[in-house]
């Protein structure tokens, strides 16, 4: 086990790439703030009051906020309907100060299985800063989106940026949920990478991830990218936030004395990745968690958001 200290693989700075994009974002919506007489808006909405979902709006409401946007929160009580909630998109789709609108996932599970896809829908596809609605699915099966989702648009950034080559290598995505997997492995697909897409049918998962140049891992099971999945000198981007607090995942993670180990002994809790921390010995370059991929799936949201206000301007 090593601790992200020890280990040999590059790491991919989430943060400071997150930190640049922030900085181009800020004068532009200076200038569309000059240019329109108000900043570019953002409406967020939050049902219900699951603890890693307030953690994840506050986030979102700072950064806006620091990013110089108007940010507005509409809290509905978790008891809210549907119609509850379709009724404040609606207010949203309609509103001449919000460019953007998010509404948090998740949703209460009363409000039943079919509605967040319900709400996706209803989102006027020109402020889906989420980049989930139907429309803008089809403009990025197209490489055509101007609001694509903010985590696989983050995950390209850190690449490029990075200068991690993407054209012309095989790139393998492990998930293929709506949100994470499939856009991701689109926009690897537009870069020109050969792409495959893994999910918990794929026979031989091991052998296929370590056919990647790039792996990106979106599942949501903490450590469960090994050593064996990842061709020495890969790349590889762990998307996974698991809140954990089961002491034997901890244990079978990350070594007494290791910073997240120690982590966890102070708070009883953690947020870990879907890669195994022994990965970064044979991996060239690593996204850790934290510190990786959420940081930029705030700053492309302020970007989307930017883009989204500059589109309604500028039709
Ligand atoms: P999701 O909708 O639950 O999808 C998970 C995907 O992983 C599914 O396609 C599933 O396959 C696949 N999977 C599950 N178990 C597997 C296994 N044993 N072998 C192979 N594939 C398996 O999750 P999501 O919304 O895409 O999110 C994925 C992770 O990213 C989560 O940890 C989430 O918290 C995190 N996330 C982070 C950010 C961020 O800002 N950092 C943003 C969004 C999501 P099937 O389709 O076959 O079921």
């Amino acid at each position: 086990m090593v601790d992200i200290a020890e280990r040999a693989a590059r790491v991919l700075d989430g943060a400071a790439v997150a930190r640049e994009i922030r900085s181009e974002v800020a004068p532009a919506v200076a200038d569309f703030t000059a240019r329109a007489g108000r900043p570019p808006g953002l409406g967020i909405v939050l049902v219900g009051n699951d603890p890693a979902s307030e953690v994840y709006v506050g986030s979102k409401l700072k950064s806006a906020g620091e990013a110089g946007l108007r940010a507005d929160l509409e809290r509905l009580p978790a008891t809210a309907s549907l119609a509850d909630l379709l009724a404040v998109v609606d207010r949203l789709n309609r509103s001449e100060v919000h460019d953007g609108i998010l509404v948090q996932s998740p949703l209460p599970a009363a409000m039943g299985a079919d509605a967040e896809r319900q709400i996706f829908d209803a989102v006027r596809a020109d402020k889906d800063v989420d980049g989930f609605h139907p429309i803008n699915i089809g403009l990025l099966v197209q490489n055509r989106a101007t609001l694509v989702a903010c985590t696989p648009s983050g995950v390209i950034e850190m690449l490029e940026r990075s200068k991690i080559a993407i054209a012309g290598t095989r790139a393998v995505v492990i998930g293929r949920s709506d949100i994470v997997g499939k856009p991701m492995a689109l926009l690897l697909l537009h870069r020109h990478a050969t792409v495959t897409i893994c999910h918990s049918k794929t026979p031989n998962l091991p052998q296929v991830a370590a056919e990647a140049d790039s792996l990106v891992a979106a599942i949501g099971r903490p450590g469960f990218v090994t050593r064996d999945f990842v061709k020495p000198g890969a790349t590889v981007v762990d998307v996974g936030t698991t809140p954990i607090s089961d002491r034997a995942i901890v244990e079978r993670l990350f070594a007494p004395g290791s910073k997240r180990r120690e982590a966890f002994e102070r708070r009883g809790q953690l947020v870990v990745g879907d890669v195994h921390p022994e990965v970064a010995e044979v991996a060239g370059a690593l996204s850790p968690v934290p510190g990786g991929v959420g940081p930029l799936t705030i700053a492309l949201l302020l970007r989307n958001t930017l883009r989204a206000a500059q589109a309604r301007l500028y039709p």
